[in-house]
């Protein structure tokens, strides 16, 4: 069966990839993420995508990057979880029509195994997405094996990112380092009580 794999980036297609193969699918990458800014993040990740593909002779499709395709679908929907929603409809929406214009049997997405996304919206996008393309949408829960794929990637020196892809997350990383630390240095000092 052939499926179309929708890849967010190289580390997190290695389990999916390992899953759909042990399964039976016939496996193809789909690198389209125009929520990776700036550009050479963008380019960072790709490369790393291609370079496990063609360490393990997987078939990898790299469509547009158009920043602007991103910030037209969030737009008026900037805050969390509505954004990401936004972004997993307009990136499944590309696999499906892929995956249907050149005739696989199923898509499905490397986001499946990511424990800090929206792990519902995302299955309930591309169960949606599959009755609009009549393409089957092959759902795991793959979180479990979030560790394996971290471990996996380490070994393999590959690129691992510190944020999910999109300015927003990037600000929020930083934002959310920095309070913790904030956090950490207050619970050191203690609180003063007057
Ligand atoms: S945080 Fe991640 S999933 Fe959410 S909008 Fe940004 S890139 Fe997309």
């Amino acid at each position: 069966m052939k499926l179309l794999v929708h890849v967010c980036c190289g580390p997190c297609f290695i389990i999916p990839y390992q899953e759909f193969h042990r399964d039976g699918f016939t496996a193809t990458a789909y690198y389209f993420n125009p929520n990776i800014h700036p550009f050479s993040e963008y380019e960072h990740r790709l490369e790393t995508a291609r370079r496990y593909c063609q360490d393990n002779d997987v078939d990898l499709i790299e469509d547009r990057y158009k920043l602007e395709d991103y910030f037209r679908a969030i737009a008026g929907h900037e805050k969390k979880p509505e954004r990401c929603r936004k972004c997993f409809q307009l990136r499944l929406e590309h696999t499906a029509a892929t995956a249907e214009a050149r005739g696989f049997n199923a898509f499905s997405t490397s986001l499946l195994v990511s424990p800090y996304q929206q792990h519902e919206d995302i299955k309930a996008t591309g169960e949606a997405l599959a009755e609009k393309y009549r393409v089957d949408f092959i759902y795991r829960d793959l979180r479990p094996r979030y560790h394996d794929s971290v471990v996996e990637s380490r070994r393999l020196e590959m690129y691992r990112q510190s944020f999910c892809g999109c300015v927003f997350s990037e600000r929020e990383r930083i934002l959310e380092k920095r309070a913790a630390k904030l956090k950490r240095r207050a619970g050191k000092l203690g609180t003063k009580n007057y």
